[in-house]
């Protein structure tokens, strides 16, 4: 297929290579443009705007930081929505607000555009390796013809619902579930190190107990207070608690725990932790247990 890939960060640059080799034609762009020219040597055709990179295209995907970047590519000059074709579809994977989803299916469609959400699970490892889980919502139709490139980009598909928000409500619930992890393993880390009690112990029992990769991975992480190597940004993660928090509000669903874990967040841009990964909220738990973090 004939595509787009606009946004190459760490797990963009990641995802359009695996269509790529998947043999694919692919334009990718991206605003910083030596990101885009290391595709190159990989077959990527190197687009000079989010609109050069959706001609002649039947798909154009984003993956790109947040709402107002993913606004900038679509409704800014030169952008998505005035260049995509009738029936070419946006597929879009970054992980942004069901009011921006909702407002993108709503734009594409008055241009007889197609529109999904498809955020994914998975760090930049996981999206080297085509191991993402992957969340695509909208028309049935659509998730049809995309699925091949879903199939090359993901090890599982899983489709959420008619609606394009229902994807982004999912994601958004997905990592409150994680970042509540973090905070759990913060908060028990500290307390076990003031037991001296060793990490490493705690952390093999607790990967014994709950069996899961995701625990095992954030645990060590936090065990071996590794955050400089952000495979995902603090920054993201804040954004990602505070749009939850909008859902919660949408939905008039209470989530108490989630304005706990913003205030953590917070603490942690405050000592200077935007760039560091998120697991390095953990150090929000050591330094109010008077621990070097
Ligand atoms: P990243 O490495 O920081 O990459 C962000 C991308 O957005 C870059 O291509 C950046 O371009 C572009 N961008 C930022 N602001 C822009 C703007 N105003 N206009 C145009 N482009 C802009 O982030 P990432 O970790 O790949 O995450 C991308 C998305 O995936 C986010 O929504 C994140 O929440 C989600 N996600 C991340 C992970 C993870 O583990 N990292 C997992 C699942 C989902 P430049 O290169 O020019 O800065």
């Amino acid at each position: 297929m004939k595509i787009g890939f606009i946004g190459l960060g760490r797990m963009g640059a990641a995802m359009a290579r695996n269509l790529l080799r998947a043999h694919h034609e692919v334009a990718v762009y991206n605003r910083s443009r030596d990101k885009a020219e290391a595709l190159a040597a990989e077959g990527a055709h190197v687009a000079a705007s989010p609109a050069d990179a959706c001609r002649d295209t039947e798909a154009v995907f984003t993956m790109l930081a947040d709402d107002h970047a993913v606004e900038q590519v679509v409704f800014g000059a030169e952008g998505i929505a005035a260049a995509l074709a009738p029936d070419a579809i946006h597929v879009s994977c970054s992980t942004i607000s069901t009011a921006l989803a909702r407002r993108l299916t709503a734009e594409h469609s008055s241009r007889e555009q197609g529109y999904l959400s498809s955020p994914v699970f998975g760090r930049p490892e996981a999206a080297e390796s085509k191991k993402l889980l992957v969340l695509p919502a909208g028309p049935a139709g659509m998730v049809d013809r995309c699925r091949p490139l879903f199939d090359v980009i993901g090890r599982q598909t899983f489709v959420v619902g008619p609606d394009p928000w229902q994807a982004n409500a999912v994601k958004l619930c997905g990592n409150f579930m994680i970042a509540s992890m973090l905070e759990t393993f913060s908060e028990a880390f500290a307390t076990l190190r003031k037991a001296e009690v060793a990490a490493q112990s705690f952390l093999e029992i607790m990967t014994a107990l709950f069996g899961s990769p995701v625990y095992a991975n954030y645990g060590a992480l936090i065990a071996n207070r590794n955050f400089d190597d952000a495979g995902f940004a603090l920054r993201l993660g804040l954004k990602d608690v505070r749009l939850v928090l909008a859902v919660a509000e949408e939905c008039a669903a209470p989530m108490p725990l989630a304005s706990v874990i913003r205030d953590q967040f917070l603490a942690a841009m405050a000592h200077g932790q935007a760039d560091l990964d998120w697991s390095s909220i953990s150090q929000v738990s050591a330094r109010a247990a008077a621990l070097q973090p």
